[in-house]
Formats: structure tokens, sequence, C-alpha cells
């Protein structure tokens, strides 16, 4: 029979009444005639209490020990769900990962998922069971230990389980009804999209757009999994949501298809370097040796052989940045006359595959911005986006004039 993926976040399952509700609509599609494979997460807050218990009780924890007690939320969800089913006549039961077995790497609260051996489900399948309830978001290590995927893990459960499994599609059941031109919360002009392509998704997911795991995004991409996203608090129907598919899929498409934003980024600026061979390499090696994830990337002209290099990061990484460095230039590694902290910029971008065949969107992009009196502190390009740094407090006002001037309320 078809296997479909099915997978309900947080909210979708915040309490007995919601589990049932998610449930009924797994019960629509095994009437259907599909196997399906449940994804769970923890129930909403439930995570972020137990990562609280861990940090409370072990500030520089053991991360295999994090791993056991934050994986467990997703345990009882899909537990409930299993039994929620059997109540409505559904054969199903429930699977953690390890039982599946769900084989990852040992990279504790940050795994990654390597192989999915299918046959145990598969067994089951052929004896009668309708509905394998998976816990989303953990997985096993090679030393036999639980693991974690990181936050919002779930999402790439559910992709690994649609590839592994050959599914039709993966739901992905969140609280919101599909993927917007941009946050709703931000501009009332954003529009949900029927559809959107893998690589416009992968952007919009790790420029800060929330929907979705960027690794789960990537994961669909490369298996070509077909994703929708949908909310499981609106009346089901087949053109629900938004289908993210390959480029192919979809006719006509804006040159932009979102506007994307993150609030919490902060600039640092190494000021007067040595401007010669290895310097990069040993200032972003020891920013990446002690975890910091560098987004923008800017080298100033120099002078006198002596420049300033400029990067952005998350607010919260800035303190590990300083220390870092701070180190590095006591230990003699590098030598630089000041560091200067910028904490209140924020990053938005313009997406879409349009790009790539049509120019003068970046132009465009900075003439709405200066019409706005809103000074561009960095820029980024790849081939199918923009991204600008500027002050934080212009951030709503640049998404919103930026949506206005790319007409992303008008469908193609
Ligand atoms: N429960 C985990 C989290 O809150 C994983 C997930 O829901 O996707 O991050
Ligand atoms: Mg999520």
């Amino acid at each position: 029979m078809p296997v479909l993926v099915m997978k309900f976040g947080g909210t979708s399952v915040a309490n007995l009444d919601r589990i049932r509700r998610a449930a009924k609509r797994v019960g629509v599609e095994v009437a259907k005639g599909y196997d399906v494979i449940v994804i769970v997460s923890a129930m909403s807050g439930k995570t972020n209490e137990l990562v609280g218990w861990v940090n409370e009780t072990s500030p520089l924890f053991d991360a295999r020990e994090y791993d056991a007690v934050v994986s467990s939320g997703e345990n009882v969800t899909a537990g409930l769900m299993a039994l929620t089913l059997q109540e409505m006549d559904v054969p199903a039961r429930s699977w953690q990962g390890w039982q599946v077995p769900v084989k990852t790497t040992s990279a504790h609260s940050a795994a990654r998922i390597e192989e999915i051996p299918p046959e145990n489900i598969t067994a089951k399948f052929n004896e009668g069971m309708r509905v394998a309830v998976v816990a989303g978001f953990q997985g096993v290590s090679p030393e036999g230990r639980i693991t974690t995927l990181g936050r919002g893990g779930s999402d790439t459960t559910a992709v690994a389980f649609a590839a592994a499994f050959g599914a039709e599609r993966c739901d992905i059941y969140t609280d919101v009804d599909g993927v917007y031109t941009t946050d709703p919360r931000v501009s009332d002009k954003a529009r949900k999209l029927d559809k959107i392509a893998f690589e416009e998704m992968l952007e919009l997911a790790s420029l800060g757009a929330k929907v979705l795991q960027t690794r789960s995004v990537e994961l669909a991409m490369r298996y070509k999994v077909r994703l929708r996203v949908l909310s499981s608090f609106e009346e089901q129907s087949d053109e629900a949501g938004t289908l993210v598919c390959d480029e192919e899929e979809i006719m006509e498409s804006n040159v932009v298809a979102g506007v994307a934003f993150s609030r919490d980024e902060a600039k640092m600026t190494l000021i007067s370097v040595a401007d010669r061979p290895g310097i990069a390499s040993i200032i972003f090696g020891c920013l990446s040796e002690a975890g910091v994830n560098v987004d923008m990337i800017v080298q100033n002209i120099s002078e006198e052989g002596r420049t300033d290099m400029t990067f952005s990061l998350p607010t919260d990484q800035v303190s590990r940045a300083e220390k870092a460095l701070g180190e590095l230039k006591t230990s003699g590694g590098l030598n630089f006359a000041e560091l200067d902290t910028e904490l209140d910029v924020a990053k938005v971008s313009v997406v879409g595959i349009g790009m790539r065949s049509q120019s003068g969107v970046a132009a465009k992009m900075f003439k709405v911005l200066s019409d706005e009196g809103i000074n561009i502190k960095v820029i980024t390009t790849s081939e199918i986006k923009i991204s600008v740094l500027i002050d934080r407090k212009y951030m709503e006002l640049a998404v919103q004039a930026l949506h206005d001037a790319f007409e992303l309320e008008k469908a193609a």
C-alpha cells in the first residue's frame, strides 16, 4: 500500500483533545488506503521545560544525558497518539527512535540521520498494522546512546522517513496554514504561497523563516520528497497549505518569492588586522572552533597593509566570539587594534529563483531601502537571494517596503 508521512508539531499535539483531532486526520488517510507513518513532536512547551531542567541541574551538562532527557517529550506523545488511534480501532503502535532504528551520528544535540532501515516497520505493516507512530527528533548513535537532531528536528525525522519509505508525500501539520511571502505579523499583505521551490524554501528557512527546520528542506531537496506544510486547525482538503516541490512543478512564479528576516543579528568588526595571506583563515578558524556561526563577511579596503574585517553572527554568540578573539589576541595569534560590536542589527533578505534569469533585483532592493532612508551596513548575495544587514529598528519597515515594491501580495 502507498505510504504517507504525517508530522504533527507541538501545538498540534498540545493536549489530549488536539491529539484526538490529529488522530482523526490520520484516520481519514488510513481510510483512503494509505499506510501511515506519523511523526510526533513533544507537546508544545515540553522540550523547553526539559532543556530548562537540564540547564538547572548541570550548566556544563554531558550532552548524552541532555539528549536522554530532552528526547523524552516525544516518547509521551508517540504513546498517546498510538493509544488514541487504537481507541478509534485503527491498528497502530508507537516506535521510539532506537526501536526503528533511526541511526544517527554521535553529535549529541545536533545529530544527523545516517540511515533508517525500513524492515521493522514494513514487517508490521505487512502484519496488518496501519499506522506507525514514531517519536520525532530522536535517534540512536553508533555507540548505542540516544541522540537528538537539534531544535525543530522532528521536521527532519519526517522527511527522512518519507525518503526511506518512498512516501507519496510528507505532510507537516503545524499552527500556520502554509508558507507565506513574509511573516503575516510583520506585513498584513503577506500572502500564502500555493507552491514554493525547494531551493527557495531552503533559503527562506535558513534566513530566519521558522516554519521548517533547514535540514529537513535540505533532505527533501536531495531526495525529492514532496513536502506539504498545512495547519492542523483548519479543514482538510487536497489543496490546503503550501507544497514545497521541485521548481519544474511550478509554472509561474514571481521573481521574488518571499522576504525573510532575522531579528537577532549582531555585527562585529576587527579593526586594523594585517592584510596578508592566512589572516581570514586564522580569524574564522578560531571562530568556528569556538562554535560561532558566522554568516556575512566583508573585508574592507586595505591601507598600508592593514584592513578591517566585518562579519555578522547571532546575538547570543557574541560573548563567545569576543572571548575567542580576545584569547587569540593575548596569545599572539592575531594582532588587531580594536573589536567593535553592534548588537542592534537585523538581516533582511529577498529570495527567488527568478533572480537567476532576471537582473535588476538588487538595484531595486537598494533603491527601496534608500527611499525609506535605511542605511545598509553589509550586503551578501547568492544566485537566488540578496541579504542586507540594517539597524534593527528599521527591520519591519524594510520588510513591508520590499514586500510592497516587489508586489508580493499578487500571485504571478
Ligand atoms: N520537540 C523538539 C523541539 O521543540 C523537536 C520538534 O518539535 O521538532 O525542538
Ligand atoms: Mg517546528
